[in-house]
Parts: C-alpha cells; structure tokens; sequence
C-alpha cells in the first residue's frame, strides 16, 4: 500500500499529465493508491436495461439497448459536436460527442444493436446523454457480475472520461500492484469481526461478482474507515484526559448558593440539573474540561451556563461567555446581568460597538480580577484582552465559530480554561460519535413546564388573504410576527428582490404596524438596530432573511411564516421555528410554498407539522441531505473525509469500530505494540485533519 501512495496518477497507463490534473481537480486524485480508493458509489445489474420511455426526473446512470437512427455534426468551433440519435423502440434521445468526431461518425453502425451506458439528462423536454460508453451486445454479453458507476463529475464527462475508463486504470493499478495488499488492521479484529482481508476487499469493491460480494466489500472498508477515525480520536481522547491538567473547582460556595436560593427565577427542570451536576463534577477532577451540551431551542441553556460560571467564581475564577452576533451578546448580557443583579456579580458586555471609555474600564478590571463575567462577541479573544484569571469559558451557538477563534480563547489562560460548548443543533448520535467523539455530551433533553409545542401548517400562496387576516389578529393581541424569507447566497439578485417586495407588500397590508426589516447585506450596525426594533417591540413585524436563526429571544413574537419554506432545510426550519413559542401562550409556525411541489419536498414540509422533536427532524435531515450538509453543524464539513462510510445509515458499523477501538486502546493505549505498527502508520497516513479541531471544539 505503501508504495501506491508513492506513485503519481500521471504514470498509471491511460491517464497522463492532463488527465492526472483534471482527475486531481475534479476528484481529488492524486496517487495509485487514491485511485484503488476511489469507490464506486452505487452498482447496476449488467442484465437489467432501462426503458427510454420510462426517463424522469434526475436519472442515475442506466443502460439502454438498441440503435442509432442517424448522425449530424452541430455546433461550431468549439461546441461543434456529434449528435447520434437513438432508439429503443418505446423512445429516442439523443447521444452526444464532443470528442473524436470524425472518428466516431462512422464507427457505429446503423441497424446494429447497441448497449449504452451513461446518465440521461433532460433538456426541453428531451433527453441526451453525453459520452456514453458503447458496447456491441456480443462485447456486453461477455460480462458479467455486477459493475461498479465510479463518483462523476460534470467536466469529466464532457471531456469523455466514463466510467469504464476509470474503471480501466483502477485495473492496470490493481494488474501491476499484484494482488497482495499488506493489511493494517490487526489479525484478532479481522477474525473476530469475519472481516473481508483487505486484498480481496479492494478487488471486490471494483469487481463484485454478487451482490453478497459487494456488501462484504463494502463492510470490510467502511469498517476500517471508521475505525481508523476512532482510534485516532479515541486515544488523543484518552491522553487529554490524563495528561492535560485543568483548574480543579471544588468548591460550591456563596455566588452559586445564594443564586441558586435568592434569584432562581424557576425550577430548574431534570435535565437542566442533571446537566450542571455533569459539569460540576468535571470541574472538580483537575482535568481540563471540554464539553458539548445539546439542547433543543428553548431549553433553557443559558441558566446552566450561568450556573456553571458561578462554580467558577466561587474557585475564584473569571468566566467568559461568547455569542456569535452582537444582538445574541446583548441579550445575554441583559438577561444574565439582571438574574445576578440582587447578588452583586460583576457582569460587563464586550463588543465591537463598546466604547472607548468602557472598553478600558473592562480591560482594567478583567486585569486585576474585579470584573467576573464577561460576555461579548468575539470581541473578547481579540488579543489585547487579557484576564487575570480566566477559568471557565462558555460558547453559545459553537458552529458560528471557527476553530482557529476557539483557539484563541483556550490560549488566554496558562492552564486551560474548561469550555462548554452549547448548541441547540441537535447532532445525530452516529454524527455525535465520529465529529465530537472526544468531546463529552450532555443534553438537555426536557423543554420547562407550560410550554405549548408550536403548531405548524403549511399553505399556499393562494392562502394568503386567510393569512394575513389571521396575522391581523394576532397583532390585535399584541403578538409580533417573523416573516422569514429565503436568501441562500447572501449576493442573489432575484433573491433580494423578492425579501424587497414582501417587505413592501407586508407594509402594504399593515399600514398601522410598524415593521422592522434585517437581511444579511445590511451593515451590522444597521441590523441591529432593525433587531432592536423588534427586539424591544417597537416594531410588531420583522421582515427578515436567515439571519434572525440563532438564538434570539422574542417570547413575545408567536407567528414564524416562512417564504418558500421549500427552499430550507429541515434543521433550519426547526430553527427558525424555535423562534417562538418561547412564552406560554401558543403559537404558530406557517410554511408557505407553491401549490405544486415535488413529492420528497412534500414529504419533508410535512415532517415539520408531525414532530417539534429536534433530534427526530435531525436525523431525518441527514438521511435526507447526507452529515456532510447538515447545516449549522460544521459550515466547513467535517474534519477528515469519507470515501465510503455514510455516517447517517452506517450507525451500526461505526458502534462496532468504536467499541473495537475502546478494546483495542485498553490493551495498546499509545499503539506501541510491534502487531499495531502497520495500523498506527495506516491512521497516521490516512487522517489528514487539523490537530486543534479536538481539543477546543
Ligand atoms: P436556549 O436553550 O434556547 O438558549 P434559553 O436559555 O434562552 O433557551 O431559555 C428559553 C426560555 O426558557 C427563557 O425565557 C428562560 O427564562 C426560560 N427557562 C429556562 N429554564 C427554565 C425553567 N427551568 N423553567 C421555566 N422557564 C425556563
Ligand atoms: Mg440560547
């Protein structure tokens, strides 16, 4: 395996230098060993053909069997291309060229039967493949087995590369390599586990005979995949735990006492108990502390968070707590402030809008300890802020923050702050284990008492006037109302356009409202101020894009409507939907879409007037989108790639690499032993990710 990384795609017959650039490109190849890893992502039945009649939709890659009809060049210059069209009897489409024109118009025969292979695409109305591979049926018929449709990209097809042909060099790798690949995971795990050796495994993934073949394959290197990544995160877990010192917070003393007694404005639910009790006895083993708490919007984090700095004043420790936007800032600071206010805590508010003069006052006191807690954006890691002892740092909203903001923040104490990250993104267990697998998770999973679960409904647009007369009476009520619509690239004209006109059309129909309107283009003075407005409800209606999804609190807005709610995803419209329903009284959360939908956004929408279960929607959003989409989680992706493991349907094999790796640390915890050499040179080799990533998020 080794010297597979060692050689260039460039020298692999049939590709070449050009081809070895675009396949880096496009696909991210670079050595042989790249090559044998590039997995075929599904697998069609050599026997089975598709009907030209039956198209629709997006089409896989398919084959079809029958013939060309006629060819003409069209086009000119460089879009001059060859068009064959051909039948199968039920219809025709069109076969398409770019390449070798003159060549290609008169090596097919009319009358002569064809096998084609290659994904149909529609355009007005009809259908054409481009570079499809072509077979006689005699050719065709002498294979057979199951064949593999490698991951494609649009320019690789125009510039006539197929599937076969990847297929092809993928065999001249595995023709000279010989067929012995030396196999990195240790004996017992292959025994125990019945395991394909990898050898037979790489073989099979690109020529399954059968499809109990293939699976095999497929376990055998998902597994390894997986594995690899739980080891690796397993042991730094294990070595953080016991090497990196923390402050040890022993102590319950007279700031949480007195709070938890005088100002306690409720009962604190189960889970928000069971959680801080979670926390305080992290802080008390004198090991730095990294934990993720997860709980679903309007769970209550920011009483534990709160409770959990006062842990830290009480050791004498400062506390720091950061939002990812200046209004989320603020309302932390006015909520936290006036909860500590009858005991005296010493909370000050850090932003990019501080002034001068307070801004200095705040450096002084972070400096010679009188200032306890502060709150503020990322202000606060900027480097000329400097505590005399920071001891506990929250982050509310952690995927608005990059890794490198939250190594900033780790590196302002000399023994490293305890962080607690919260996120009201509900992370899938599967996810959970591979992305925050050493991170410990508590989750909040208990809303407080009295809430009213959301009511949802979808509408058309021809609903509106029923709408908006139900809105009328909710504002009669002194309610105020989100009106959310879509702008996914922030930079879309038509996008703008539309936010524009609902805008107007909203201040149209309530002429005696006063109506606060925010888009992500705004400068960010100015969307805060738009925020404020709605915030202190000096305005009853806000018009606004995504950019009001995380965190803010309005409880007394009880109408969420969502513009071309189509155009979300799931976890965002759980989102937006936790917005309201933050008071006691019920409110209303409204998906507006065209009439006409496509069945699977249909099946979606409907999800979200089923289930206000955070944990549900986000396990149906990844099976639907794939983790890497997930939005909100990790705006980058994740931190290492998968070639072949699908972290939202391979929960099973991803407990059983996790639990392997836990037996396989408890007997070899630094992968020391001479029989662990090949898989802690595997790990090494394979896992290209950013160190920090673990320690901090
Ligand atoms: P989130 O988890 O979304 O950050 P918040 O901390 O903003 O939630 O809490 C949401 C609302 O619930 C706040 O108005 C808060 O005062 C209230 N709340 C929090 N904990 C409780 C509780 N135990 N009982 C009643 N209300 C609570
Ligand atoms: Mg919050």
């Amino acid at each position: 395996m080794d010297a597979l990384r060692k050689i260039d795609i460039k020298y692999i017959k049939g590709i070449g230098p050009q081809r070895a650039e675009l396949l880096e490109k496009e696909l991210g190849l670079r050595s042989a060993y790249d090559l044998v890893h590039h997995f075929p992502n599904t697998y069609i039945d050599r026997s089975n053909f598709y009907k030209i009649s039956d198209f629709h939709g997006e089409m896989p890659s398919v084959m079809i069997r029958g013939r060309f009809i006629s060819f003409t060049i069209q086009g000119e210059g460089a879009k001059t291309r060859l068009v064959g069209l051909f039948t199968d009897g039920t219809s025709n489409i069109e076969v398409i060229w770019f390449q070798k024109i003159q060549q290609l118009k008169t090596a097919y025969r009319p009358m002569v039967d064809y096998v084609l292979f290659g994904k149909p695409q529609e355009f007005r109305g009809s259908w054409s493949m481009v570079h499809p591979e072509v077979d006689t049926i005699e050719h065709a018929a002498t294979m057979q087995g199951l064949r593999g449709v490698y991951p494609m990209t649009e320019k690789l097809r125009n510039r006539g590369i197929t599937s076969r042909i990847i297929y092809g060099w993928v065999q001249n790798v595995l023709n000279v390599a010989g067929r012995v690949f030396s196999d990195p995971l240790p004996p017992q795990v292959i025994e125990k586990h019945h395991l394909m050796p990898l050898t037979q495994a790489i073989h099979s993934i690109h020529n399954p005979a059968n499809l109990q073949e293939m699976q095999a394959a497929q376990l055998r290197l998902k597994f390894e995949e997986l594995f690899y990544i739980q080891v690796d995160m397993l042991r730094r877990t294990r070595k953080r735990k016991s090497v990196l010192v923390g402050l040890r917070f022993p102590k319950i003393g007279d700031w949480f006492n007195r709070f938890y007694r005088e100002c306690l404005p409720f009962e604190l639910t189960n889970a928000q108990k069971r959680v801080v009790k979670e926390i305080r006895a992290d802080v008390n083993t004198g090991r730095q502390m990294n934990r993720l708490v997860q709980g679903d919007v309007g769970s209550g984090k920011t009483l534990v968070a709160l409770l959990s700095m006062l842990i830290a004043l009480d050791n004498g420790a400062q506390a720091c707590l950061m939002a990812p936007t200046e209004i989320l800032a603020q309302q932390h600071y006015e909520t936290i402030s006036k909860l500590v206010a009858p005991i005296g805590v010493n909370v000050k508010l850090l932003t990019g809008s501080t002034r001068k003069k307070a801004r200095t006052q705040i450096h002084e006191q972070l400096m010679d300890g009188s200032l306890q807690i502060l709150i503020g954006t990322h202000a606060v890691i900027e480097d000329n802020v400097e505590f005399k002892n920071l001891g506990f740092v929250v982050i509310d909203e952690q995927h608005r923050f990059g890794v490198e903001q939250r190594a900033k923040l780790w590196r302002k104490s000399e023994i490293p702050p305890h962080v607690l990250v919260m996120t009201a993104t509900p992370i899938p267990r599967t996810l959970a284990m591979t992305v925050y697998g050493d991170l410990d998770v508590s989750v909040i999973d208990e809303l407080p008492p009295g809430r009213k679960p959301v009511t949802t409904v979808m509408r058309y647009d021809e609903q509106r006037e029923a709408l908006y007369q139900f809105v009328y009476k909710q504002l009669e009520l002194g309610r105020q109302i989100y009106i959310v619509y879509p702008l996914i690239e922030e930079s879309e004209k038509t996008d703008l356009l539309s936010l524009q006109e609902g805008y107007e059309m909203i201040c149209q129909t309530f002429p005696n409202h006063k109506v606060a309107f925010v888009h992500g283009r705004m400068k960010p003075a100015e969307k805060d101020f738009q925020m404020g407005l709605f915030a202190r409800h000096e305005a009853d209606l806000l018009v606004a894009t995504t950019v009001i999804e995380v965190g803010v609190n309005v409880p007394n807005a009880s109408v969420m409507i969502i513009e071309n709610a189509e155009r979300f995803g799931l976890s965002q419209l759980h989102q937006l939907r936790g917005r309201v329903g933050r008071g006691a009284d019920q409110s209303f959360c409204v998906l507006m879409t065209k009439y006409k939908l496509a069945k699977e956004t249909k099946e979606r929408l409907h999800l979200m007037t089923q289930t206000t279960d955070g944990f549900v929607i986000a396990e149906a959003d990844m099976k639907m989108r794939g983790p890497g989409d997930i939005e909100g989680t990790m705006q980058s992706g994740l931190p290492f790639e998968l070639h072949i493991a699908n972290l939202a349907t391979d929960g099973q094999i991803i407990q059983m690499a996790r639990d392997t790796a836990e037996q396989l640390l408890d007997l070899d915890p630094d992968l020391q032993l001479p029989q662990h050499q090949p898989l802690a040179r595997a790990i090494a080799q394979t896992l290209v990710r950013t160190r920090d990533w673990s320690r901090i998020s």
